[in-house]
């Protein structure tokens, strides 16, 4: 399984990208409330996660990928399910993965974006201390 130290675990987990004990998000997911709102820092190990203005702008690419990959699933599985393709449904199902997959699918970009900026540290608690 996926233990801590792989950032596999900070993604699927939506947990700090530094010790992957605290949380990353304001509110769940699915909240509309705070929709996938960053907290300012980890309340564990207290790492920034704003580390400059807009940092999360470039997660915008991730969620672009993401995008992409849910499209071709879902053209992938409308092709194995129906023996006809049909462009509009193909395109209604699209659409509507997308719009149903959003706010996990913005919260995931935003978690990998950090990832690719912020390392597992095991000895956080040591930092934090000095
Ligand atoms: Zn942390």
């Amino acid at each position: 399984m996926i233990s801590k130290g792989n950032k596999l675990y900070s993604i699927l987990n939506i947990k700090c990208p530094q010790c992957h004990e605290g949380a990353f998000l304001e509110r769940k997911i699915y909240d509309f409330s705070a929709f996938t709102k960053v907290r300012k820092a980890c309340p564990n190990c207290q790492l920034n996660y704003h580390v400059e203005p807009s940092f999360y702008y470039g997660s915008m690419y991730v969620a672009y990928a993401l995008g992409v990959a849910i499209m071709i699933a879902v053209i992938v599985l409308n092709l194995l399910l129906f023996e006809t393709f049909s462009f509009i449904r193909t395109f209604g199902m699209v659409v509507g993965a997308v719009i149903i997959s959003a706010p996990l699918m913005n919260a995931l970009a935003k978690i990998i974006w950090a990832n690719f900026f912020f390392h597992y540290k095991k000895d956080w608690k040591d930092k934090i201390k000095a």
